[in-house]
């Protein structure tokens, strides 16, 4: 049994003063991998003073810093379906591209967390070559999602730059951006970042949100921005405990989307990444909470809830079907081929 030393870096919110604070380890417990330092926006910072559900996204726990058993620093084993540097083909047709590490804000429960925490910044231009001469001799993509870290962490010029290198080689390939930006530094996208992604259609962003309280006047402003533009919007939520696990704030905060054109696209079941169990919901309260949804909101309101099986399994939509059985502490699962996979209950 030895005892770790922990140090954690906590970043001030402005003035990213480091504070150390030294813990021992839990011996049942595993050092956790990838922590990372506290980061918000000023703007983000602001809302969260008012709002507890927002709050809890950003501020650091002591929880992090240990892992479950069954979490993993790459939960999805996007590794395992990496083809060139940041290049992950894991669908037949489709694949993502990690344009950068950086984002604005570090969500407490991020499933790549242990990819932001080494703060490798933008992907390198030599890489990106690589990644478009695969989707170039890979003909069977019709899709490449940018996704990172949060793609509008880069400068305009750079964000367009990775677009025109990859539709010069594949004139016909659809463009998804998946970015927090919107809900967290809605300033970030003016007219002309608007005007540049509009240029690339067929583009759709995708707008990680979480709470009805991330909608504001500013991110609203923004996300009508892009829809007034003709970019098609699309939601992704992950299903946070005290944060957003009750069926009136997610009916709130899907109506809301529908207002300002975003169709919610995926409610996730969280990921096994280190350090994030507090952040978990049962699948069962999944289940309550979407039948609740159903009753509540418009067929085209409703996300698909859905899980990326641990290991490499791939998005699932989950629903009590595909769930065979229960194993000490386990919820056993299959996918569409039938093959079993293991999520903690
Ligand atoms: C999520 C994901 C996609 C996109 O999947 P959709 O179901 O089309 O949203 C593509 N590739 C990988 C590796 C993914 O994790
Ligand atoms: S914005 Fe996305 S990638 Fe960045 S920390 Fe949050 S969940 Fe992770």
């Amino acid at each position: 049994m030895k005892s770790q030393k922990l140090v954690w870096m906590k970043m001030r919110m402005h003035g990213c003063i480091p504070i150390e604070r030294v813990i021992l380890s839990n011996a049942s417990m595993n050092e956790s991998v990838g922590i990372l330092p506290k980061k918000s926006t000023p703007y983000y910072a602001s809302l969260s003073g008012l709002c507890e559900e927002l709050q809890r996204q950003i501020e650091p726990d002591d929880r992090e810093l240990f892992a479950q058993p069954y979490e993993m620093p790459d939960p999805l084993s996007e590794n395992m379906h990496t083809v060139s540097p940041g290049l992950v083909h894991r669908y037949q047709n489709r694949v993502i591209l990690k344009v950068t590490d950086e984002c604005a804000v570090h969500c407490r429960f991020c499933f790549r967390k242990a990819l932001i925490a080494e703060k490798r910044g933008a992907l390198l231009e030599s890489d990106l070559l690589l990644a478009a001469v695969y989707i170039a001799e890979h003909p069977e993509i019709a899709e490449v999602v940018l996704t990172g870290g949060d793609p509008l962490m880069l400068k305009d010029t750079q964000l367009q730059y990775v677009l025109t290198v990859l539709r010069e080689k594949r004139p016909d390939i659809v463009f998804r951006i998946n970015t927090r930006i919107p809900v967290v530094l809605p300033d970030r996208i003016t007219e002309k970042t608007v005007k540049m992604l509009a240029a690339f259609s067929p583009l759709w962003v995708s707008i990680h949100t979480n709470h009805p309280g991330e909608l504001t006047a500013q991110a609203s402003g923004c996300i009508s921005l892009l829809a007034d533009n003709g970019i098609p919007l699309l939601s992704q939520t992950v299903l946070l405990k005290d944060i957003n696990d009750k069926a009136d704030t997610l009916e709130q905060l899907f109506s809301q989307l529908i207002r300002l054109r975003v169709k919610p696209y995926y409610l996730f079941q969280l990921d096994s990444a280190s350090g994030t169990s507090h952040f978990r919901v049962t699948i069962e309260q999944g289940f309550e909470i979407m039948k609740e949804l159903r009753l509540r909101l418009a067929g085209y309101a409703l996300p698909v809830y859905a899980l990326d099986l641990p290991g490499g399994g791939g998005k699932v939509p989950l629903t009590p079907d595909r769930i065979v059985g229960h194993e000490e502490g386990w919820i056993v699962l299959k996918d569409d081929a039938g093959k079993e996979y293991r999520y903690p209950e």
